[in-house]
C-alpha cells in the first residue's frame, strides 16, 4: 500500500491521539530503520529508548523465535521459567529482592503507587498515602500516573484526579521537606526527568531525599523506565547518582522492544503485597520475559554497557560542541545515551528538517530535543547525526538573522 494511502487510512481508522511524522517504518537493522519507499534513517529515537539493542539484533530475534514456538502465553496461575529467571536476574544485579511483572511503563508505576498505599497503611494506617511528585515529571497515561505526572497539560480535561498527590519543583529538598506530613507514605521521581526536557537530578539533592525517607519510613520511589536498562552507561542511572531507592520501575528497554513493565522492591516492602492484592494477566508472559533475559544476558555480559558509556560521551561532547557553534543552541543535558539539547527555535521544524535528512531525532517538548538512540550505536552514526544537525542549525540560526 502506497505511503499516503497507508496515512489516510490511519487518519480514517485510529483515533487520534498522536501527531505522528510522516514516514511509514517498514524494517530496521542495527541502528537504522528503512521506510515504506525504501530510504534509510540513522534512529536516534530507538521506539523511545526501547530498541535497546537495535533492530533485529540477532539474539533477541532467537529467543522471540524460540520462546514462540514453545510457550507465548499461559497466563500468572502456573509457574514459568521465563518470568523466574528474569526476576533473579534483576534481583540479582540491582537493590532489590523481589519483582512484579506488567506490560508497561505506566502500569509498573501503578505497582508502585498500589505497593506504597498498602505499605503505608499497613505500616502506619490509613491516612499514609501521600504521594509527593515532581513538577516536570512524567510517569504514564493512567489516571494514577497522568496524576503522579507533575504537567498540567497531561492531565487536563480528564478530572477529577486521583486524590493522594502533591507536586514538588524537581532538584529542590526544600520544597519536598515542607511538603512532607504525616500522610506522606512515597516520594517518587525520575533520576533523569526525560519527557520533561532532560533533567539530570542532583547528587546531594537524591541523597538528601534519600535521609530523608529513611528516617521518616518513607518510600522512596525511582522511575528508571527511560534511564534503566544501561541507558546512562550503568544498568541503572541511580547507580551512578549514589542513592538506592526503596522501589524502582522498569519498562521501555527492558525486553528491548517486547512490551513488559516491571516494579521491583525491597522485601520489607514487597512483603505488602500478598496473593490477590494485585494482578496482570499478561504480566511476566514468557514471550516478554525470554526477551528481558536475553536483553539483560547481552547488556551484562557483553560490551554493550560499555559501549553505552564511551557513545555517551562521545554524543554529549559532539552535542556540546555543537552548542558551542550555533547560537540557537542554549544548553547540553544528559547522562550517557540520554541526552538533550535546548534550542531557541521550534524543536518540531528541526526535527521535521532532520527526517528529511534521514535522521530520527525526537522533540521532548517545543524547546528541547532528545537523543536516546539504541545503546549500539556507533561513531560513525553519531557523526553523521552531528552533521546533519549542525546543518540544520546553520540555516535557522541564519533564518533568524546574523549572530548578535
Ligand atoms: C515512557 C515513560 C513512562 C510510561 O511508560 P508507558 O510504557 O508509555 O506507559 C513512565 N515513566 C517514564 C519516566 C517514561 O519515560
Amino acid at each position: 500500500m502506497p505511503s499516503q494511502n497507508l496515512r489516510d487510512d490511519a487518519d480514517t481508522y485510529l483515533m487520534q491521539t498522536y501527531s505522528r511524522q510522516p514516514i511509514t517504518i517498514v524494517r530496521g537493522r542495527g541502528s537504522r530503520v528503512y521506510d515504506l519507499e525504501g530510504r534509510e534513517y540513522i534512529d536516534f529515537v530507538g521506539g523511545i529508548a526501547v530498541n535497546i539493542l537495535g533492530h533485529g539484533h540477532p539474539d533477541l530475534v532467537q529467543t522471540i523465535q524460540r520462546q514462540a514456538v514453545q510457550l507465548i502465553h499461559t497466563s500468572n496461575l502456573y509457574y514459568t521459567e521465563p518470568q523466574v529467571k528474569l526476576a533473579k536476574m534483576l534481583v540479582d544485579h540491582s537493590f532489590a529482592d523481589r519483582v512484579f511483572f506488567c506490560n508497561s511503563g505506566a502500569e509498573a508505576n501503578e505497582a508502585a503507587i498500589k505497593l506504597a498505599r498498602r505499605y503505608g497503611h499497613e505500616q502506619h494506617g490509613p491516612d499514609r498515602f501521600e504521594i509527593i511528585t515532581m513538577k516536570n515529571s512524567f510517569h504514564g497515561r493512567t489516571l494514577a500516573t497522568l496524576t503522579a505526572t507533575g504537567q498540567e497539560k497531561v492531565q487536563k480535561g480528564f478530572e477529577p484526579l486521583m486524590p493522594g498527590f502533591v507536586y514538588a519543583p524537581f532538584n529542590d529538598f526544600g520544597a519536598v521537606e515542607s511538603m512532607v506530613n504525616e500522610r506522606t507514605a512515597a516520594i517518587l521521581l525520575e533520576p533523569i526527568q526525560a519527557e520533561g526536557g532532560v533533567h539530570v537530578a542532583d547528587r546531594d539533592y537524591l541523597r538528601n531525599l534519600r535521609d530523608l525517607c529513611t528516617q521518616k519510613d518513607i518510600l522512596l520511589m525511582f522511575d528508571e523506565i527511560q534511564t534503566g536498562m544501561g541507558r546512562t552507561g550503568t544498568f541503572f542511572a541511580h547507580e551512578q547518582l549514589g542513592v538506592k531507592p526503596d522501589i524502582m520501575t522498569l519498562a521501555k528497554g527492558l525486553a528491548g522492544g517486547v512490551p513488559i513493565g516491571a516494579c521491583l522492591a525491597k522485601e520489607s516492602v514487597a512483603a505488602a503485597f500478598t496473593p490477590g492484592s494485585h494482578a496482570s494477566t499478561f504480566g511476566g508472559n514468557p514471550l516478554a520475559c525470554a526477551a528481558g533475559l536475553t536483553v539483560c544476558q547481552v547488556l551484562l555480559e557483553g560490551k554493550v554497557l560499555e559501549q553505552a558509556r564511551l557513545q555517551g560521551e562521545y554524543l554529549a561532547k559532539g552535542l556540546a560542541d555543537c552548542k558551542d557553534h550555533h547560537r540557537i543552541a542554549k544548553e547540553v543535558r544528559g547522562l550517557g545515551l540520554l541526552q538533550g539539547m535546548e534550542l531557541e527555535t521550534d524543536t518540531r521544524v528541526v526535527v521535521a528538517d532532520a527526517l528529511v535528512r534521514g535522521v530520527l531525532i525526537n522533540a521532548a517538548t517545543e524547546r528541547v530535543l532528545r537523543f536516546v538512540p539504541p545503546l549500539i550505536t556507533t561513531q560513525e552514526d553519531i557523526d553523521k547525526m552531528l552533521d546533519v544537525l549542525g546543518a540544520i542549525l546553520n540555516q535557522r540560526g541564519t533564518d533568524k538573522g546574523p549572530h548578535r
